[in-house]
């Protein structure tokens, strides 16, 4: 199921869990702005190459539209759609006072140079720098972005509208960037992972963990963190390859060599064995994360999954046909928009921190960070209580919910 189709769905299941009127149900829905550019730049060698860039602002009822900039070649408008709209509930569940909206240029990164990725960013900026701002629509990293992405979007913008670091967030610490942003949603997964394992009186020691395309920005962080804090990490996989030792995969030798290395787990000389990296979510394990793409639980993995709890880092990583199986089979999931919300809450509180013109602490990153991550877990679950449903639809009743309210109160009848 497309990225949308299946987003749209959870979206329809949770508005009748909720019961709210069809005519609110549709103005939620439809996003509030779609905008499309054609982005030229000269390549190295003097040609020119054309690349479609989008954002679509989904909706702001509870605030500025936030959301990151992907650059993957798999970007398209009803994936940066299906992004744009899991932002605006994402945001309302991690309670920060932000819309949603999310925006991608169709491209692969690693053919690119650095100097055609800035000509790119620059001229991407160029054609949105009128439709993004400070308290309008705030872009952060996402997929195949970066520090540096963002800090050329900045250093355009202000071209325009004069130095207004608010205006992304994810930037390098030299330009305003927040302390722990890089490590935030990774570590945002360890803290939902243990609020969800406290709540059914475990802990994450000794917990066998599967990292799924785990080395990542995401990933890496949350294998790190993960191990830790004493869970075990037994399998991880990129775009090079696998790797599992079922005593555990020494992660900090792990990092050390993608670090130096560059070139991903390959070539990793430490105690683990290679394995075909099509196979690694059904790899027998605790707790299942996958950790970058989309859509890649589905109703044909689904039945062979092994794990007790699928800890969704990437967005949408599961199909709701797969959603269904997984529920039939006891296999507790965690949504993506609780999992993966540590990142938009420390880019709020670097928001923050621009706009007062001070900088904190990164133990009060982390200690804010772990209050809102432990907040939305309890309210998550006490919308699941009261609803009869389960972790996903409690996640999307609540943020809906809030979208909802705010929408009303603002009053979105003429
Ligand atoms: N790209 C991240 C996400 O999908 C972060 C967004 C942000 O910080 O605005 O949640």
């Amino acid at each position: 199921m497309n990225a949308l189709a299946a987003t749209n769905r959870n979206f329809k299941l949770a508005t009748r869990l909720l019961g709210l009127d069809s005519k609110l149900e549709r103005s939620l829905l439809i996003p509030f702005r779609e905008i499309k550019v054609e982005c030229t730049i000269p390549r190295d060698d003097g040609s020119l190459a054309s690349f479609v860039g989008f954002r679509v602002q989904h909706d702001n009822a509870r605030g500025p539209m936030k959301g990151g900039i992907r650059y993957h070649p798999e970007v398209d408008p009803d994936e940066v759609n299906a992004l744009a709209q899991l932002m605006t509930w994402k945001t309302a569940v991690a309670n920060v006072p932000y819309g949603g909206a999310k925006g991608g240029i169709g491209c692969n990164p690693s053919d690119l140079s650095n100097s055609e990725l800035e000509r790119l960013t620059r001229v991407f900026t160029q054609k949105i720098h009128d439709l993004i701002g400070v308290h309008t629509d705030v872009p952060a990293p996402d997929m195949g972005t970066g520090p540096q992405t963002m800090a050329w979007i900045l250093d355009e913008y202000s071209k325009f509208h004069g130095y207004s670091p608010a205006v992304v967030t994810g930037k390098p610490i030299d330009l305003g960037g927040s302390l722990g942003r890089d490590a935030a949603t990774g570590r945002g997964v360890l803290y939902a992972t243990q609020a969800l394992l406290r709540d059914l009186g475990k802990g994450i020691e000794g917990q066998r963990v599967v990292i799924q395309q785990g080395f990542g920005n995401v990933g890496s962080w949350a294998a790190q963190l993960i191990h830790e804090n004493g869970g075990k990490i037994i399998a991880v996989s990129d775009i090079t390859g696998a790797l599992k030792n079922p005593n555990g995969i020494d992660i900090p030798s792990l990092l050390k060599h993608t670090k130096e290395k560059g070139g991903g787990l390959k070539g990793f000389s430490g105690e683990a064995d290679s394995f075909d990296p099509s196979s690694i979510l059904v790899e027998d394990c605790d707790i299942l994360i996958p950790a970058a793409l989309g859509g890649v639980i589905n109703k044909q993995n689904a039945k062979e999954i092994k794990a007790k709890f699928i800890v969704e880092a990437a967005n949408h990583p599961t199909d709701p046909e797969a959603d269904e199986i997984l529920s039939e089979k006891g296999v507790v999931v965690l949504p993506d928009i609780y999992t993966n919300s540590g990142g938009v809450t420390v880019s709020y509180f670097e928001w923050v921190q621009n706009i007062q013109g001070f900088m904190w602490e990164e133990e009060k990153v982390n200690a804010e960070l772990k209050t809102y991550m432990t907040k939305s877990y309890d309210d998550v679950k006490s919308m699941c209580r009261s609803l009869n449903c389960d972790l996903r639809m409690g996640a999307f009743s609540l943020g809906v919910n809030r979208v909802a309210r705010a929408t009303l109160l603002r009053g979105w009848e003429a």
